[in-house]
This record gives structure tokens, sequence and C-alpha cells, in this order.
């Protein structure tokens, strides 16, 4: 199979699809943000309930499945919707298999969940339903594999990113993915096309002041994962995603990682929270303008392309105006970065166009990361037509 990278059209918020390149086509969802909306046939916004039903393979029993999904972190945006079109708990509660494909709930074969996550997150607000519903399936899962020895099924399996306060989960050694660390199994398998080397949540800190800034600046699980493109490729891609992780976030993952920038590298980067400038700056963009400074760190954090990277803003249209996010300062330094590298920078709210959007799919392949053909105009796809029919000069 053809690894994939494919964001749908979400308005502020991320819905992330990656498909590996085995013969299993095995799929990883990070987050998703279906609005009411997208959902509603008379709605504006596109079905991309749809879009990503249409992309996922079905079971034995014709249920829709990923084999994993991961949340960031517990915020509405990254979870909208989670509890209308997901199924969650036991597999044998399974409701809608009399229903029409398209209303079957989908099956998380695999969780991947951080309990510090949501600790810090409800220190600052209320958490939303969907992020309750989650929350329970996830503990639901921890418990069933404490109670089991960690064996068990499809629909049962979680993996815990990070390691939670007061020795909580020291022991859920098999299911506990520790920051700093790399792994390859998705869905209880060891997989050689993948490794997601874990960057965050950092773990609670005694220091007080650097707990709450952890807290202040959206804790979110960053990943950088390693696509393969073939069997022969393991290094196809790097794409590394983190959530809404602010700039306190990000320069703290330079001063840990600026003597092995490797581990910060990527050919395809998801910009943290949709484009904010609060990734990249402790001031504000809407106060400040122009004179809002970056943080050197965070951007180095968040500049370590390879040839031809590639950053996307899941977010909407990025207007030249004092909105944030998604930021037009924003976009401004990632354009920096991304020309540097030679590289592209895409928007979901602006792709193919703003006034029709479709999900923004990029390709791995043995020379790297391979962004969407690009759409012509009716008048430009005509002149290629013509000009392809031209014999080639050295035909
Ligand atoms: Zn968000």
């Amino acid at each position: 199979m053809t690894a994939t990278i494919t964001f749908f059209p979400v308005d502020n918020g991320d819905m992330t699809l990656l498909k590996l390149a085995d013969t299993d086509a095995t799929a990883l969802l990070i987050d998703v943000n279906i609005r009411q909306d997208a959902d509603d046939p008379k709605g504006e916004a596109r079905d991309v309930a749809k879009d990503l039903r249409d992309r996922l393979k079905k079971d034995a029993n014709g249920r829709p499945y990923v084999d994993a999904f991961l949340l960031s972190h517990p915020d509405q945006d990254h979870c909208r919707g989670v509890a209308r079109h997901f199924h969650l708990g036991p597999l044998g509660d399974y409701p809608d298999d009399e229903k029409d494909y398209k209303d079957k709930k989908i099956v998380i074969r695999e969780i991947w969940s951080s309990p510090i996550v949501f600790r810090r997150a409800s220190k600052t607000h209320t958490l939303c339903d969907d992020a309750k519903a989650f929350s329970t399936e996830a503990r639901r899962r921890v418990q069933l594999n404490r109670d089991k020895n960690f064996v068990v099924g499809d629909g049962d399996r979680i993996l815990v990113m990070g390691a939670d306060i007061d020795g909580k989960t020291d022991d859920l050694g098999p299911i506990l993915r520790k920051v700093d660390e790399s792994f390859s199994t998705i869905n209880g398998k060891q997989s050689a096309f993948f490794s997601a080397h874990l960057l965050a949540p950092l773990d609670a800190n005694d220091d007080e002041e650097e707990e709450a800034s952890l807290v202040k600046n959206q804790s979110s699980v960053i990943m950088n994962v390693t696509l393969a493109a073939d069997a022969q490729t393991p290094d196809g891609a790097k794409f590394m995603t983190g959530g809404d992780a602010e700039v306190f976030i990000w320069n703290r993952q330079w001063d840990r990682h600026k003597d092995e920038p490797d581990v910060l590298e990527y050919d395809l980067l998801q910009a943290p929270h949709h484009c904010s400038w609060h990734s990249l700056s402790d001031d504000s963009w809407s106060e400040c303008g122009e004179k809002a400074k970056v943080d050197p760190d965070a951007r180095s954090a968040l500049s370590q392309t390879r040839d031809g990277a590639i950053v996307v803003a899941s977010s909407k249209p990025i207007a030249d105006d004092d909105s944030d996010p998604p930021c037009i300062r924003a976009k401004r330094e990632y354009l920096a970065i991304v020309k540097d590298a030679k590289g592209e920078f895409f928007c979901t709210g602006e792709y193919p166009n703003s006034k029709a959007v479709e999900p923004l799919v990029f390709t791995v392949t043995s020379r790297g990361i391979q962004p969407p053909s690009k759409k012509e105009s009716g008048a430009k796809a005509a002149a290629i037509v013509t000009s392809a029919r031209t014999p080639m000069p050295h035909g």
C-alpha cells in the first residue's frame, strides 16, 4: 500500500489520518473535529465524517475501524464528535450492525491517550462531554488491561502516552510509552512501517512554576512519526504533530534536543495550535502587532526541516488581520521556514480553495513526501492537456 497522511478540513481543529505502507494499510487517526454542521445534510461545512468513513477499512462484521486513535489533548476542537461517530465501550455492545454503513460507529481497536494531559487540561477548564466520554473509555481499557494482565483484544487495547503523577502509571509497563522513547507497536503488533518518537507531554515537574507553565501552555501529546515508504525505505518521511502545544513547551523541546536536532527534524509539520502565534511567541499578536517577538528557541524547535519540508495549518483560512489562531504572522514564520527548505505551506481551510474545501492528502514515496498535485483552473488544465500532446523534444 501507499503510505498517506490526510488532513481533513475541520476549521480550527485537527483531524489527521495516517495510513501505513504495510499490506493491511494500518490506520492511525489523530484527533477528530466533526462539527454538527458537517453532520447536517443541509449544513455548509463539508461532510468530513463521510470523508473519513470512505477512507477506513471494514472488519469481518462490516464495521468501519481504525487500528489506533491518538487524542493529542481533550479540547473540544480535537475530540468533537467522538461520542457520536465512534463506538466507546466493549465491542460486544456494538449497536450499529443493522444500520447503513454511513451511520455505523467507527471501532477504535487501540486508544492512544495521555492521563497527564487530561489532568493538566482539567486544571484550566471543565472538559466537554466528548472528552469525558473518551476519558471514561480510556479508563475502562486501562482497568481491563490491569485485570487481564495486559492480554486483551481489538477494541480493548490502549497505549498510555507519558507517565502520570504519583506513580499512578508505574504498573502499566507493557502499555506505557515513555517520553523521549520511540516505539513501533500499533494495535498490539510490532510494525516495520512506522516508528513514533514521543516528545511530550513532559513528565510532571516538582518545580511548581515549571509545572504551571506546562498546564497553561496547552500540554499535548507531541510525536515525531517516521513513516516507511515501502519495505526497503523505512525512513520515507517524518511527520511531527503536537496538538495545541504552545511556546513554553516548544522552547523546552529545543532545550532538551538542541544537541540532537534529528529528534525534531521533519518532512511534514502540523503547525501547532492551528497556526497560532502563541506557539512561537509569548507576546500577543493582537496587542503587540509587528512588535511581537518570536521566541528563538521555540522557533528552532519548529524549524528543523529536511529538504522540501512542508508545513500544514489545520485551521480556518488565514486572513491578514488580528486573528489568532490562525495568525498571519505565524504563517509568515512558517513560510520563511519552508522557503529555506525549498518546501511548501498549506492551510486546510484554503485547500484547494476556501469556497470548496477538500481533504488534503500527502503521499510518502521513496523520494520523500509528495504534496497533492496542483489543482489547475479550467483554462490552465486545458493548456496542459494541449502541451502534453506536443511531442517531447527528446522523445
Ligand atoms: Zn486546538
